[in-house]
């Protein structure tokens, strides 16, 4: 039976039968590899807390008629603050469904894999219950998973007309985070922006009268946008805004990746509700 190795990340596990467990690996070089471990769930299983989620490991299969066999699994790094914690839980979830629904087999995404990694990284390493916190981390995986798959939001220029929007003024030239250039817009446009999520990013004044889906950003929310747009993951921390604020972005670039990547985000509506049903 021909074999071969990978290292990923566990994006999902589920019990199959009595004792076997199907896996869902991500891995920067080979995509997403399905595949079952025979006996996992046995006490004595080799595979014992190996392939628990969002564990990242180094496994050798052997490939099946159907399913491919995990043969050995040895753990790289272990992420356990997630599966403890419910809120870190059920919004890494939505990493995994966006990782799932658009990932196949032998498509390698070395960016996706990455982007991958170090968010689940940073969910693990923040403190629990700071829900403004995950749901940036959330929004900017988002972003950075639109710009990966080529729907790059626009946020610099209208998106029907093509007037610039986003204003540098000359000292901002060298400003990569691109915080000064928004406020800078802000400044001469009265507080707000225009979003349209079937025109992929913002639209000037002018064009949005009359269009429906129009989405308005305030200038908290328009900042908060433009800030995680242009930062660095190691950069977003639990101050900049708040959960009014956070909750809008969210659902905007949710409905922004359904669009784009033709998916539904299941587990947004699911976590709305258990919390509404259960917090
Ligand atoms: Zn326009």
């Amino acid at each position: 039976m021909p074999t071969y190795k990978a290292k990923g990340l566990v994006v999902k596990s589920y019990r199959l039968g009595e004792a076997d467990k199907i896996v869902k690996i991500f891995t920067p070089d080979i995509g997403l590899i399905s595949a079952v471990a025979k006996g996992a769930f046995n006490i004595k299983s080799k595979f014992s807390g190996r392939l628990e989620l969002y564990n990242v490991i180094d496994c050798e299969f052997s490939q099946g008629k159907t399913l491919d066999i995990v043969s050995q699994a040895e753990i790289l790094e272990i992420f356990n603050s997630i599966s403890c914690d419910f809120l870190k839980f059920n919004y890494s979830q939505l990493i995994s469904e966006m990782i799932l629904k658009t990932q196949s087999e032998k498509a390698s995404s070395h960016n996706l894999f990455k982007l991958t990694y170090l968010v689940i990284k940073k969910i693990n390493n923040i403190g629990i219950n700071d829900e403004v916190l995950l749901q940036v981390i959330i929004i900017f995986f988002m972003i950075n998973f639109s710009k990966i798959m080529g729907h790059t939001p626009m946020l610099k220029y209208c998106t029907v007309c093509g007037k610039r929007i986003l204003k540098e003024s000359g000292a901002d030239n060298n400003d990569k985070t691109g915080i000064n250039i928004i406020e800078k817009y802000i400044d001469d446009n009265g507080f707000s922006i225009f979003f349209s999520i079937e025109y992929g990013g913002t639209v000037c004044r002018n064009c949005s009268s009359g269009k429906s889906g129009i989405i308005f950003l305030n200038t908290r929310e328009a900042s908060l946008l433009a800030r995680l747009f242009y930062c660095h993951l190691e950069e977003l921390t639990d101050n900049c805004t708040n959960i009014k604020t956070s909750s809008k972005l969210l659902d905007l670039m949710a409905e922004y990746v359904s669009f784009h990547s033709e998916i539904s985000i299941a587990s947004l509506a699911y976590l709305k509700k258990i919390q509404k049903d259960f917090i």
